[in-house]
């Protein structure tokens, strides 16, 4: 058998042919084509930052205009992005465009930062400058640095070969020339672009113009001091973002320098109609540049509810989604803002009260989504939650809780709160609940009942009952002792009642109540609704809602105090089938007062009803 022989160890250096990694950046690094715009004119408006900033240390005593324009020649296949502002050497454009990945921006921004650390230089979105090729055949470069040294040319076709020459550009700055590719000529249309430029460049600190018209505005409501900005100029800025809607009904204007840099504007839109509460309405930028429209992986998926612009160099771009959500300047920037949003409402609440009950059915949905996925957001906020009454007007959870605290006590050690998720349905109930003194309060959005569950898990000292969950002196205290009932009555009532209600998961129960009105009472309890509605949701059940079904699991409660039902006890003996047509009739009653019968057995209804209305004649 042959000696095994053993590898020597070594170590090297794996190598990189470039001319075949260009080809696939350039293929896929951005879906978006569109971005080579963003990028040249970033790098225009760096240009004219930088040599401002120069100006302002003295280290530049020339005119500094400040001006970037994009140009089109649709018959020549070109796009050209001038600017007057740094300019290359010919020895900086080897170092610095000559070097894929390697930013210029950030070593000047090095350089200069003990002088000023908002510097202001956009720099690093990617693949910046070698963007241009994703549409180009060959790029061009004339540039006269701001020095005086010789105008360079330098011309490359995104291999990795270029030439350098002497340039006759005369002025002071940087003109880069795009023979676009054929692939790419959808771009050679003004319409083109003017929307990439209306899209990317519309809030850059430098004047972008293009056809004669400076196509940005450079101080945008959101880089000001929030006390240099008036009321209408939000509301201006708002309608500039998302169009000529409703004004919005407030805002916050985000101002951070430590110990991450955020500016923006966040909004609260008057919701028109349910359906419009769509997604990706705040848009992200980066030093006035436009990044884009999704904040998803940046903010709590709640507050992108909300619209508006949030600008910040500390959020990483181009970067993974899971990445993001890790990133620890996301994390405290989106904690920055919960907490913000939070302190704003509590404002409201406590400062401007009328104008907050106002606001409140629009902003309701979004700030109980809030609590329902965002526990400190719930800390935060839950003083602030407002309960409508039944007759209008709003009353907060505190408030409830406090003015109802002595008239509940019993000997349960949380405060109750009656609710009812629809006041026609449920009006019976609610008549009840007035009566006794009680107030209830109005909590019929989708979101109510996992906002209710979420309270409730929070605070220990309340707990939601819908008004229809118990006979109303048990509502507040379901062991309250009502007066007793006689044995045998109540078992003749429940015999004839179990005789027409067959179903055994509909509950019988007599009982003694204070009010005599009513003859019987369908209730369901808190706990079980909740549960079946849970249950609900997450089947996602079709077809139609029998009242049987809904039924399922509740009590029908016979109430021995009113004279209908003590009528049918005297008759039962001599007419027990004109009792079995009551029963029937009263356990009909109760079933509407929870929801329409369905048709066969309303027929039988009204068939019924006629007839016993005959027997008074
Ligand atoms: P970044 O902007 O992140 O530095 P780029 O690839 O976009 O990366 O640009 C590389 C460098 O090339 C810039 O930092 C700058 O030094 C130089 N440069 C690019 N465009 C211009 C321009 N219009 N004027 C002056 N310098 C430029
Ligand atoms: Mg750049």
């Amino acid at each position: 058998m042959a000696k095994k022989e053993k590898l020597a160890a070594e170590t090297g250096e794996i190598s990189i042919h470039t001319e075949n990694i260009l080809p696939i950046i350039k293929k896929w690094l951005y879906a978006d084509h569109e971005i080579f715009l963003r990028e040249l004119v970033s790098n225009g408006v760096d240009a004219v930052s930088k040599l401002k900033h120069l100006s302002s240390l003295g280290e530049y005593s020339g005119e500094v205009k400040g001006k970037v324009v994009v140009s089109f020649d649709k018959d020549k296949k070109e796009i050209r992005i001038k600017d007057d502002g740094i300019g290359m050497t010919s020895e900086e454009i080897k170092k610095y465009i000559n070097q894929i990945a390697f930013s210029g921006a950030e070593e000047f921004v090095a350089k200069y930062k003990k002088d000023d650390a908002n510097s202001g230089i956009i720099g690093h979105f990617g693949l910046g400058f070698y963007s241009a090729f994703m549409v180009s055949e060959t790029v061009e470069i004339h540039t006269k640095s701001y020095t005086g040294t010789p105008a360079a040319h330098w011309v490359s076709d995104g291999s990795t070969k270029f030439t350098i020459d002497a340039s006759d550009k005369s002025d002071r700055g940087t003109e880069i020339i795009l023979h676009v590719d054929k692939d790419n000529e959808d771009f050679l249309e003004s319409y083109k672009i003017k929307e990439i430029l209306n899209k990317y460049c519309r809030f850059l600190p430098v004047e972008v113009e293009f056809e004669g018209e400076v196509i940005n505005e450079t101080h945008p409501a959101w880089i000001k001091a929030p006390s240099e900005v008036k009321e209408e100029e939000y509301r201006e800025f708002y309608h500039k973002l998302h169009g000529y809607g409703p004004d919005p009904l407030f805002w916050i204007h985000l101002n951070v320098d430590y110990p991450f840099r955020l500016t923006g504007i966040l909004y609260f839109p008057k919701i028109v109609n349910e359906m419009e509460i769509n997604k990706g309405q705040i848009q992200l930028y980066c030093q006035q540049v436009y990044v884009s429209n999704n904040v998803n992986d940046i903010l709590p998926e709640f507050l992108t509810l909300l619209r508006g612009v949030i600008d910040s160099p500390d959020i990483p771009l181009n970067v993974s989604r899971s990445f993001l959500q890790n990133d620890r300047n996301v994390k405290k920037i989106s904690g920055h803002i919960t907490k913000k949003i939070a302190d704003k409402l509590n404002e409201l609440h406590q400062n401007d009260r009328a104008n907050y009950e106002k606001y409140w059915k629009d902003i309701a949905p979004f700030v109980k989504y809030g609590m329902v996925t965002d526990e400190s957001f719930l800390d935060r906020v839950q003083d602030a939650v407002l309960l409508e009454k039944p007759d209008g007007g709003f009353v907060s959870v505190k408030e409830y809780t406090e003015a109802n605290k002595e008239t509940q006590k019993g000997d349960q050690d949380k405060v109750v709160i009656l609710y009812t998720n629809d006041k026609d349905k449920q009006a019976t109930y609610l008549d009840q609940v007035n009566e006794k003194g009680y107030q209830a309060v109005v909590l019929d959005h989708l979101i109510d009942n996992h906002f209710i569950s979420a309270l409730e898990r929070k605070r220990t000292d309340v707990k939601f009952t819908r008004v229809d969950a118990n006979v109303v002196d048990k509502l507040i205290n379901p062991n309250a002792l009502t007066v007793e009932v006689n044995k045998e009555q109540a078992s003749v009532l429940e015999k004839v009642f179990r005789s027409i209600i067959p179903n055994e998961k509909v509950k019988i129960s007599v009982e003694n109540l204070t009010s005599s009105d009513i003859p019987a009472k369908v209730i369901v309890s808190e706990e079980s609704r909740r549960l079946k509605e849970m249950m609900k949701a997450m089947t996602v059940m079709q077809g139609d809602k029998s009242t049987d079904d809904l039924f399922d699991e509740s009590t029908l409660v016979v109430n021995v105090n009113n004279d209908l039902v003590r009528k049918m006890l005297i008759l039962e003996g001599t007419r027990p089938e004109l009792v079995k047509e009551l029963a029937e009739q009263v356990w009909d009653l109760a079933s509407m007062a929870q929801a329409p019968l369905n048709g066969a057995r309303m027929s039988a209804f009204v068939r019924r009803n006629n007839k016993l209305m005959s027997l008074l004649s």
